[in-house]
């Protein structure tokens, strides 16, 4: 036995996280010029970073050889604030994938279970897994969560449910009153991880205040990242809002220096960036609009999505990605979510759509859909 036989099975059973393809390598692998190649693969922000958060950021680069903050006081400072919460219900991480680790590594052990639904964010079966716990996956419902199913699903060793809404990779979403019922349904004992990443994306109908239900329900821990409409995925910085108690034992757990000080200050700049945030989503609806209609006019199907992304039936997913990929365009295929059929294209500004629809006309071309 090597020496990674030592490491527990849970951990040597684990398949790693597939992230969106970097351009300086499909540069590398197929020859191109990067400034020739196109990436909607990552749901990032095609308006870049808020000019706000860039500005505090730059603010702040004379004093890096000093240790960030470890307790982010001003940044829980103004996301409190922002929110209408005290300070200690604000955990903050290195993303929101951090955060959702964090869940995990507080409440989670061998012989516990986080139940999932199936086609959820794949970091929520790696965190789980990766602290010896077992998942329950619950299939999904029109490709989305099936809420009343997870409820059904939780058993007495279950301590985590996670829920996206809206979900990666497909897009779906609940209404606020179904999650409310649905808080109102699990035990008080098993927590309720609601990823809100792509929140702020939502039509003004569809937005619900899902902070204000942290009062009746203190097993209720909402994630929020400054990755997507904040245009700041490079820098790392996410936030979970939850009860002080809850809080308390995740900053425990929390390794002290984990958003670093350039990220710190740029969180602190963007949150009251309305104007930036306003102008990303109208982007993000018109660019939305273009891809259905684009992609449904070449005989494709696509999932309903209240995100940055849109989710289409592409047939055979990985020869149209190959051929995207040939031509500069990186998309996100699905297969490691057990939709091969099916690739994620991020939405981009116009001419990065345009250049997209163009793109999978030819692709398909010769392909059976
Ligand atoms: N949750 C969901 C649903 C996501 O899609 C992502 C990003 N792909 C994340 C969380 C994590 O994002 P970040 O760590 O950049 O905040």
């Amino acid at each position: 036995m090597g020496v990674e036989g030592g490491a527990p099975d849970y951990i040597r059973n684990l398949s790693g996280y597939v992230p969106g393809k970097p351009v300086s390598e499909l540069a590398r692998e197929f020859g191109l010029e990067s400034r020739n190649i196109i990436k909607l693969a990552s749901n990032e922000n095609p308006l870049g970073m808020s000019p706000a958060a860039r500005r505090a950021m730059l603010a702040s680069a004379d004093r890096l050889s000093l240790y960030p903050d470890g307790a982010a006081h001003e940044l829980k400072a103004v996301l409190a604030a922002h929110h209408g919460v005290s300070t200690e219900c604000v955990v903050v991480g290195n993303g929101s994938n951090d955060l959702l680790e964090l869940v995990a590594r507080t409440f989670l052990a061998p012989g516990r279970n986080a139940v999932h639904a199936e086609y959820a964010f794949a970091v929520y079966p790696l965190v789980s897994r990766a602290v010896g716990a077992t998942c329950i996956e619950v299939p999904s419902r029109n490709f989305g969560h099936d809420l009343a199913a997870m409820a059904d699903a939780i058993d007495c060793d279950t301590r985590l449910v996670f829920v996206a809404n809206p979900n990666n990779p497909t897009g779906s979403f609940l209404p606020g009153g179904m999650l409310e019922q649905f808080l109102a349904r699990v035990p008080s004992t098993v927590l309720v991880l609601l990823d809100e990443a792509y929140c702020q994306y939502l039509p003004a109908d569809l937005q619900y205040d899902s902070i204000s239900w942290l009062e009746r329900h203190p097993n209720l821990v909402i994630t929020r990242t400054f990755s997507k409409i904040y245009g700041m995925a490079g820098l790392r910085v996410g936030y979970a809002l939850c009860n002080p108690a809850v809080a308390e034992l995740m900053n425990r757990v929390r390794q002290p220096f984990n958003v670093n000080s350039l990220a710190q200050a740029a969180a602190c700049g963007a949150i009251g960036d309305d104007e930036f945030v306003h102008r990303s989503a109208e982007s993000n609806r018109e660019g939305l609009r273009e891809l259905k209609a684009g992609i449904e006019c070449l005989g494709l199907r696509c999932l309903p999505s209240c995100a940055n992304f849109l989710t289409f039936h592409a047939g055979d997913g990985e020869a149209v990605n190959l051929a995207l990929l040939r031509d500069g365009v990186i998309v996100r295929p699905l297969a490691s979510y057990g939709l091969p059929s099916w690739l994620r294209v991020t939405i981009g500004l116009p001419e990065e759509n345009a250049r997209f629809l163009k793109s999978l006309r030819m692709a398909l071309k010769g392909h059976d859909v």
